[in-house]
């Protein structure tokens, strides 16, 4: 039976392994090979001499990056990778790997980023790459777990949808029958009506499409969103919801992967502390005057280079608050002592935005003149509105960035990196 490679130890007496030809080397009397696993690397040595005209055979004509089962004697080796080596009675190749590869898995060779992403299949078995999609995965279940935990209903909202979130352009019309439909860009509408439908506490990780026509290492055209939606919350609770679940994911990865952080080297990996700062948008347009070359004034969105300068002079996660109402989407809630700042607010990494959020307008007739001061016509969000007339409850949320989470966790310098198969103004395959 087969053993993962880690859990094969110099004490393992017979063992089964199964994996990828990593390295080859010959010495004349000794053939070395590495074989690596899911989980680690074991060193396989055959005494030519002693060695069956088989397992001689299978190792002459196996190449690299082939599937191999290989049984054997576990012997303590002070030298080899987990301090044991592999002394096979049977050599079996599963499966012959072409050459030359596509890709060097061994990472003797580096590569750029496309034709890794070109050949992700074996990009992944990198064990540095591999280690941040793990890490993913241990990062979205944390926060599954936190939503459970927390009495949040886990749900999911169409992805082909008839009106744009905020009637931007920045969506991908789809052929829909005898229809135009678009992709979702954000699932904000649909976790709010579901207030009006008394679910409390919805959360949801999903896909949102942006057809923006980006070219940076922060935008992808399809990204994941971790969303919540809250009734009877404000702004302020909902912040408290989103530090404390960036540190509850940051704890959990810091707790489960330390060998993948190990792998990636990742040594300035730090658990955030919470409170995160409330920066009010009017402070974070000074700090930006005052340390940005970038001209910049009250009533602008902060741009790449202001975000830099901010996010230099803040050190860690921080959020800015108190946004200006014409600046933010109709379904932010205006300050009822000076509607012309309203109650929305985003989370700040020193390097990026992470998230955006708000208290929302849960009136009506407020979201209706909003939605007209946007220049945008009510009549094609009428069943968004719909549920607005029949007893919604005032609520709050957020949509956090999956990527962009992950890829400032580990200090990523793409966000490509932190995505299986990215999706880009150039890229729509594999
Ligand atoms: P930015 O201004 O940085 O382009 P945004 O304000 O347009 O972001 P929101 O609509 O506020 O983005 O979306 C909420 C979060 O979703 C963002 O803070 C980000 O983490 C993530 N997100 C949005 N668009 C993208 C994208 N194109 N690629 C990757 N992540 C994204
Ligand atoms: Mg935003």
């Amino acid at each position: 039976m087969r053993i993962p490679i880690q859990s094969v130890t110099p004490e393992t007496g017979h063992a089964e392994v199964c994996g990828w030809v990593h390295e080859v080397r010959d010495l004349g009397g000794l053939a070395f090979f590495l074989i690596r696993d899911r989980t680690g690397i074991i060193q396989v040595t055959i005494p030519k001499k002693k060695a069956s005209e088989a397992v001689l055979a299978a190792a002459k004509k196996v190449s690299r990056e082939s599937v191999v089962r290989i049984a054997g004697t576990i012997k303590a080796m002070e030298k080899a990778p987990g301090g044991r080596e592999l002394v096979p009675d049977t050599f079996e190749i599963v499966n012959l790997a072409e050459t030359p590869l596509p890709l060097d898995v061994s990472e003797k060779v580096g590569a750029e980023l496309d034709t890794r992403l070109d050949a992700r299949f074996l990009d992944v078995r990198r064990p540095r790459v591999a280690a941040v999609f793990q890490i993913r995965s241990a990062a979205m279940h944390a926060a599954h777990n936190y939503f459970h935990k927390k009495g949040f209903i886990s749900i999911t909202t169409p992805k082909i949808v008839a009106a744009a979130t905020e009637g931007g352009t920045e969506l991908f019309p789809i052929a829909y029958f005898d229809k135009e439909a678009f992709l979702n860009q954000s699932p904000q509408l649909y976790k709010q009506m579901l207030m009006a439908g008394g679910f409390e506490k919805v959360c949801e990780i999903g896909p949102i499409f942006r057809a923006e026509e980006h070219n940076t290492t922060k935008h992808l055209n399809e990204a994941t969103s971790i969303d919540i939606e809250v009734s009877y919350a404000d702004h302020h609770e909902v912040m408290r919801i989103l530090e404390d679940l960036i540190v509850k994911i940051y704890e959990y990865v810091n707790r489960s992967c330390s060998d993948q952080l190990a792998n990636l080297e990742c040594t300035d990996f730090t658990v955030p502390k919470a409170p995160f700062t409330r920066l009010p948008y009017r402070e974070a347009i000074e700090i930006a005057q005052r340390t940005c070359s970038e001209p910049i004034q009250y009533g602008d969105d902060i741009s790449a280079a202001a975000e830099h300068a901010i996010g230099d002079e803040m050190g860690s996660h921080y959020f800015i608050t108190d946004w200006p109402t014409e600046i933010r989407p109709y379904y932010a809630m205006p300050y009822e002592d000076d509607p012309s700042i309203c109650k929305a607010f985003d989370l700040m990494h020193p390097r990026m935005e992470l998230s955006s959020g708000a208290e929302r307008v849960h009136q009506y007739d407020l979201l209706v003149q909003q939605i007209k001061k946007k220049g945008l016509n009510p009549e094609s969000f009428e069943f968004y509105l719909r549920p607005f007339r029949y007893g919604m409850p005032p609520h709050a949320g957020w949509g956090l960035g999956a990527e962009r989470l992950i890829m400032t966790m580990l200090g990523l310098s793409n966000v490509r990196e932190a995505v299986l198969f990215p999706r880009d103004m150039h890229r729509l395959v594999p």
